[in-house]
């Protein structure tokens, strides 16, 4: 099933995002927990290409057991990292030879250590390029990536808005956003999406917090900012994980109660593969997703 047939109706649609693990231990527990995360009532599950150090090649199989095995719709990412049209061509064939109906395109990060994406000979130099590749091969739902607070290379907001809507010209269906942390962002984004002409969904990326270390470095990493109160509130639980724990379900379970009463199509949530705390996270916000079905049988 392809995103447009998700996002056709009033939503809200609930995604996931997990990433392949780097050893095969990692592989087996994420395989072992997966059933457990499907059970929590998302739509569909994505698996990440390539982000984090990950290994690209671990991507197809875990999407493919997720489609194949457990019979659950996921969307494969996909880079312009290391392979040029040819390779994206084979990497398309194999992912529709799994019967993966959905891919989230996009540029990729510059390798560690370097600030610069370099594509290879003759490669992707933009995440717009990929789609329209995509576009040309067949027939695959496409998301591609927006940034709240823009990207961290683009020299501003409108310039980056601009790329945004070749990505979503040359064939995206789907907006899925950076995470953010202060919703206020996302409704500016929206609003300057809508007045720049883009119409599809824009669903929000929301990642919670695990630890501060992790936080500070996944921000930092991707320009988005982490509101002064809820930093001074981390670092006052210290060493306290429990307590970082009980703060970052709380706070994301707001947000995304936020979101969902104010109508978004649905909330891709960034589960780094863990359980615990997006279970907690399902759990509070069930009230606001039945509240959004209730709202829309009524009307
Ligand atoms: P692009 O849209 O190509 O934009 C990159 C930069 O180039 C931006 O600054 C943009 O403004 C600029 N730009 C675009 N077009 C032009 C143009 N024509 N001329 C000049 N400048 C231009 N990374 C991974 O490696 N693997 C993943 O699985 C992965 N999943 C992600 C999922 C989501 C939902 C998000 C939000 C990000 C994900 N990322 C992933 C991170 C992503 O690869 C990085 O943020 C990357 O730096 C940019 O990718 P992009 O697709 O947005 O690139």
């Amino acid at each position: 099933m392809q995103f447009n047939q998700f996002y056709r109706g009033d939503g809200p649609v609930i995604s996931f995002e997990v990433f392949p693990p780097q050893t095969d231990e990692g592989t087996t527990r994420l395989l072992d927990r997966l059933p457990r995360l499907k059970e929590l009532g998302p739509s569909f599950i994505t698996v990440t290409y390539g982000a984090l150090g990950s290994t690209q090649s671990r991507t197809t199989r875990i999407a493919s057991t997720i489609k194949n095995k457990l019979g659950f719709e996921t969307a494969h990412h996909l880079t312009c990292v290391g392979a040029g049209p040819k390779e994206i061509e084979r990497l398309l064939e194999r992912i529709a030879g799994e019967g993966i109906d959905n891919i989230v395109a996009l540029r990729g990060d510059p390798p560690r250590g370097s600030e610069e994406f370099r594509p290879v000979p003759g490669g992707y130099r933009y995440a717009c390029d990929l789609v329209a590749h995509i576009r040309r091969f067949g027939n695959f739902g496409i998301a591609v990536a927006g940034y709240p607070e823009k990207h961290l290379e683009a020299p501003d907001f409108q310039t980056d808005l601009g790329h945004l809507k070749n990505k979503v010209e040359a064939g995206a269906d789907l907006v899925i956003t950076q995470l953010f942390y202060d919703n206020r962002l996302f409704f500016r984004f929206v609003e300057h999406c809508r007045e720049q002409g883009i119409d599809k969904p824009i669903v929000p990326g929301l990642l919670p917090i695990l630890s501060v270390g992790q936080i500070k470095r996944i921000t930092g990493m991707c320009g988005a900012t982490l509101p002064a109160p809820l930093l001074e509130q981390l670092e006052n639980a210290g060493a306290d994980e429990d307590e970082v724990h009980r703060i970052g379900v709380e706070h994301t379970a707001r947000q995304a109660v936020e979101l969902l009463e104010s109508g978004v199509a649905g909330i891709h949530f960034y589960v780094l593969n863990r359980y615990f705390h997006i279970a907690e996270i399902m759990e509070a916000i069930r009230p606001a997703l039945k509240e959004r079905a209730t709202s829309r049988v009524k009307a």
